[in-house]
């Protein structure tokens, strides 16, 4: 990244406390469900309490609350905007504020601490907004210890050649968190998503890993070079991150690799929240860290087995930005009774996508339909030639927006995709390819692909005929979902 200092790459967590930490996270695994739950409300019983007395913003919004010691369900939530909006207030410490944060993200030094303590991420605001968040010192080693964690309790080890490709600017959490681990593991290569794919055959190579953490898209691009011949590595596991983990991509790696690829749930605000175990029945939750609350539209809770209209975290140990009951539009089940494996972690299910990921349109007969565009986008990615693609809502039904790679036949691509598509919306689909790069819907951008390996995607859910001069809400793409999610 020009104009970033040579710093930005230098590692700023002591590796032994983080080992400490982890340790101390281990042993939490051997509790039962009810000490574990025990230890989360003491906790969060601690972390309000601090939040009430040191941050002005909390001290207003939640101090009644905690003086009579109320359940957090009865809390009031907050989301991007309003954390943003009230940065200044919220934070507990008073040299910090929003524009110094802001002017040191977007500074030559964006890689070094603020004020030699707070670590410094920025989300690239897939969801319309830009995300600022700071972690004390003792705040980033929990979120590096429980990133340890949770890669020893899916067995990875200290002495395995593991190796993470992740987003390319050093304010992202991804960039830091590989940067943290190459400490541990200095022979480890620099490599990103952006990098070129020859590259990235060649360092992997050379390197070897024992195990890879990267996003589905170049997964299924690696198993693509794998197949032909051009990359010759043997991991005994992967880990995907950032995107959503479609189910083929599991099936590809384990025809090429006879490898499992465990899924993970991060967020920059929290860092890692859950990850698949061996028996991959669900993600566990780091629950001794963060609570999470699956919850209706209305912020109630809804019962495992049942998909939440959006989830509410609060994290127990960043003390700096005290993060409470924040909204995230992930459609989020969790999972009913327990796991083989015998961890006291509660689990989720699965993750549908987000809540702004619905297509919801009009069908040909005057009723209603939705479908999340994840089922679409799982089978487009599949597609061999398509570059981008585009969902809009018509007044009848939705339409495809697809662009192809350079060398491709358009109609070719279309014809590929014209059947499946069609069944998955009960043939309400209009498809129309453009060549190399669709034209823009009227209110939505399109950006270039940012990264080489992922197919960037644009969403709109409002129908084009109700659009009028408003912009539509524009939804996240592959290559936002880089930016937005940490690759942990
Ligand atoms: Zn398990």
């Amino acid at each position: 990244m020009a104009g970033v200092s040579e710093q930005s790459g230098i590692p700023t967590v002591d590796i032994g406390t983080v080992d400490r930490i982890a340790e101390e996270l281990l042993g939490h695994s051997t509790w039962s469900p009810e000490q574990l739950l025990a230890y989360q409300q003491e906790q969060l019983k601690i972390f309000l309490w601090r939040a009430a007395t040191r941050s002005p913003y909390c001290r207003r919004t939640i101090g009644d609350l905690v003086a009579r010691d109320r359940p957090l369900a009865e809390f009031p939530t907050m989301n991007k905007s309003k954390l943003m909006e009230e940065f200044d207030r919220i934070v507990t410490d008073p040299r910090l504020t929003r524009t110094l944060v802001e002017e040191h993200v977007n500074g030559e030094r964006c890689g070094e601490l603020l004020l030699d303590e707070y670590r410094c991420i920025a989300t690239g605001g897939s969801t319309g907004q830009r995300g600022l968040f700071v972690y004390d010192r003792d705040a980033w080693n929990v979120a590096a210890a429980n990133q340890m964690r949770m890669q020893r309790l899916i067995g990875i080890t200290p002495d395995m050649r593991g190796l993470g490709i992740g987003a390319p600017s050093p304010v992202h959490m991804s960039y830091r968190f590989s940067a943290e681990f190459r400490a541990i593991r200095p022979g480890a290569p620099t490599l990103f998503v952006t990098s070129p794919i020859e590259e990235i055959v060649a360092q992997l190579n050379a390197y070897q890993p024992d195990y890879l953490l990267t996003y589905p898209s170049l997964l299924r691009r690696l198993a693509e070079e794998q197949r032909a011949g051009r990359l010759k590595i043997a991991p005994r596991l992967f880990r995907s991150a950032a995107e959503a983990l479609a189910p083929d991509v599991k099936e590809l790696v384990r025809e090429v690799w006879n490898a499992p690829v465990l899924d993970g749930y991060a967020a920059t605000e929290t860092g890692i929240m859950a990850v698949d175990c061996e028996h991959r029945s669900g993600m566990h939750i780091a629950e001794d860290l963060v609570v999470l609350e699956v919850v209706d539209a209305d912020n109630r809770p809804v019962p495992p087995g049942t998909q939440g209209a959006k989830m509410l975290a609060t994290v127990l140990f960043n003390h700096t930005l005290p993060v409470i009951r924040y909204e995230f539009s992930d459609l989020i089940t969790l999972a009913e009774g327990t796991c083989p494996c015998g961890l006291p972690f509660r689990r989720i299910e699965r993750i549908t996508g987000r809540a702004e990921e619905i297509l919801r349109f009009r069908t040909s007969s005057g009723g209603r339909a939705e479908i999340h565009a994840a089922r679409l986008w799982f089978y487009l990615v599949k597609v061999a030639g398509i570059r981008q693609y585009q969902f809009g809502s018509l007044s009848d039904g939705i339409r495809i927006r697809l662009a192809v790679y350079p060398g491709c036949d358009p109609r070719a691509v279309e014809a590929q995709t014209k059947a499946p598509t069609r069944s998955l919306t009960s043939n309400w689909t209009r498809l129309q390819s453009h060549g190399e790069r669709p034209p823009s819907l009227p209110g939505c951008i399109i950006p270039a692909a940012k990264y080489s390996s992922a197919c960037a995607c644009r969403y709109s859910s409002a129908t084009e005929g109700e659009r009028g001069g408003r912009k539509d809400p524009i939804m996240a793409t592959a290559a936002d979902r880089a930016q937005s999610r940490p690759l942990l």
